[in-house]
């Protein structure tokens, strides 16, 4: 039988265990487990008072701050469905997901109230399921606040909308009515970012929770004594599970820093010295890249994951040489609720002879992975195709969205839209994303192995290759690259570089230097804006 069947019952186990520890800290303010506790209870009273009821779904539009736990919490207790939702979502797609969602309550920030109501709440009836508005302060859990990063941010209350603040206060010493909730109910709405089509509410159970968050610890050895440094944003699943469900359930605090500025980030590292960090390449490489990044700011670290976007060997490298820290591979998608490859504890992920890919590690336990042909069929190992993932953590369907969830979840399990392959010893290996790839000549150029090779070289910070038409190719290699400050090579120089090292149909023909590469908030490349 599974340790936990819900999520709820995860935080439970860790306040029993330590009720004065540290749930999260942020800033300098620290919220104690049984403090989260008895919020939570109160906010769940008062959201229960309301006539919010069981499977109704509260949706938290917030950035990285303690209430976004406290409203998890509480809605759990309530017997409800949190929606997460992108803190970087603008009207048009708030309005779609809260529209889509349901969902009967919003908490966000009072700084974007007036838009919200405005843009959303006002215009119509898409908002029209939402009847009560929460709104709260990123001020609200620190007592000294960096006047830098809050500049500008008032407190003020708003006619029409509920502080959460006074609201727990109302209905503290309150708890709420149990409730039982079992591993078939759903724990949260995570929404597919959009990279492919319509964004689609993938159905994390509770469950998919428990398993995940429980596995995670036991791989990567999270416990007591440890803390978790929150890099990746909450809403997004590699949060949620990542930071806030492994939390719970190493039991360890979890560190806050509102949202990812490199600057308040190493001050969190030395201020609260974290053992653990879990987030994108692109967020380690922020982090090494700033010229008040030393040694000392990872000092304390025992491991770090990198989830969420591919890894090359040499950004790999590059981070062991600056930390002396192996960074852990660990490959997951929205609808395996986080993980469904790791890389095991302390053992380097091996690198594949003939593409370059790092291995994203093995399958964790209770997960079948299969390689697929397009008839669907078993490829032996090391062919490539299509990767499926069956286990725990599969989500059952898309939100009120069955033909969706017949086609990529047939049979219960999940077809990722994924190219790789296994190796004898079970490492899995991704070529790519299968709508990514790029047909020059009739030749397969996966865009990652194109990237790598970009990376070897000393001036590139980051690159992402697409294809683009061509009229004697029908598509072509270009590449988009952002250089190390400071250095002078060429498109030229780059795309002589990677001709060298590859098969004439697979370099770059044109090679575009930009400032930045336009990126999700969870740190991915979006190669889709680039295509132009
Ligand atoms: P959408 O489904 O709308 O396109 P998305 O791709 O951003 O959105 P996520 O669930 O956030 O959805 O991302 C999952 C994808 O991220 C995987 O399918 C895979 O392509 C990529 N990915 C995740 N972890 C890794 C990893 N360790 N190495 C390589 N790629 C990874």
């Amino acid at each position: 039988a599974p340790e936990h069947a819900d999520g709820l019952s995860l935080f439970r186990a860790g306040l029993a265990a330590d009720p004065d520890g540290a749930a999260v800290v942020y800033f300098d303010g620290t919220l104690s487990r049984r403090e989260l506790d008895e919020q939570s209870d109160a906010l769940a009273s008062a959201l229960l008072d309301r006539g919010f009821a069981r499977g109704d779904r509260l949706a938290v539009y917030l950035q990285n701050v303690p209430q976004f736990v406290v409203c998890l919490v509480a809605t759990w207790k309530a017997g409800g469905v949190m929606v997460s939702i992108n803190p970087m979502s603008r009207a048009r797609e708030l309005t779609y997901l809260l529209a889509d969602s349901g969902a009967s309550v919003l908490v966000c920030l009072e700084s974007l109230y007036d838009e919200v109501a405005r843009d959303v709440l006002a215009a119509g009836d898409a908002g029209s399921a939402v009847s009560l508005v929460l709104t709260t302060s990123e001020l609200e859990h620190q007592t000294r606040h960096d006047g830098r990063l809050f500049a500008g941010a008032s407190r003020r209350r708003h006619e029409g909308t509920t502080d959460l603040a006074t609201l727990i206060d109302e209905h503290r010493g309150r708890i709420p009515p149990p409730v039982r909730l079992g591993p078939d109910d759903v724990a949260f709405l995570t929404y597919t970012s959009g990279t492919t089509g319509v964004p689609k509410g993938a159905m994390n159970s509770h469950g998919n929770v428990a398993f995940t968050a429980t596995t995670y610890r036991d791989w990567a050895r999270f416990g007591p004594g440890g803390s978790m440094l929150g890099i990746a944003p909450l809403f997004h699943i590699t949060g949620l599970i990542g930071h806030v469900a492994v939390s719970f359930a190493a039991p360890m605090p979890l560190v806050l820093a509102y949202r990812f500025e490199t600057d308040v980030v190493l001050d969190a590292m030395l201020e609260h010295r974290p053992t653990y960090t879990i987030g994108a390449i692109t967020a380690l490489n922020a982090l090494l890249g700033s010229p008040r990044f030393t040694r000392d700011h990872v000092a304390s670290f025992v491991a770090v994951y990198s989830g969420g976007a591919a890894i090359s060997p040499t950004a790999e490298r590059r981070f062991r040489d600056a930390t002396g820290l192996q960074v852990h591979n660990a490959y997951g998608l929205t609808e395996t609720t986080s993980p469904m490859t790791l890389t095991p504890f302390g053992s380097p992920s091996p690198v594949d002879p003939t593409s370059g890919a790092l291995s994203v590690g093995v399958p964790i336990w209770s997960t079948v992975v299969r390689i697929v042909g397009e008839d669907g069929e078993d490829l032996p190992l090391g062919e490539v195709g299509e990767i499926v993932a069956d286990g725990p953590q599969v989500v059952p369907g898309y939100w009120r969205k069955p033909e969706e969830t017949a086609a990529n979840l047939p049979g219960g399990a999940l077809r990722t839209g994924d190219v790789g392959f296994m190796d004898a010893d079970g490492w899995i290996f991704i070529v790519d994303r299968k709508k990514d790839m790029i047909n020059a000549s009739g030749y397969k150029v996966w865009p990652r192995e194109v990237e790598d090779v970009l990376a070897e070289h000393p001036d590139v910070r980051e690159s992402a290759v697409v294809g683009v038409p061509d009229e004697r190719r029908g598509e072509t290699v270009k590449a988009f690259v952002s250089l190390v400050p400071g250095s002078t090579t060429t498109p030229d120089a780059l795309v002589a570089h990677c001709k060298e090292r590859m098969a004439a149909y697979k370099y770059p023909r044109q090679v575009v230097v930009i400032d930045e590469l336009p990126k999700t908030v969870t740190g991915k490349i979006l190669r889709r804006e680039l295509r132009g």
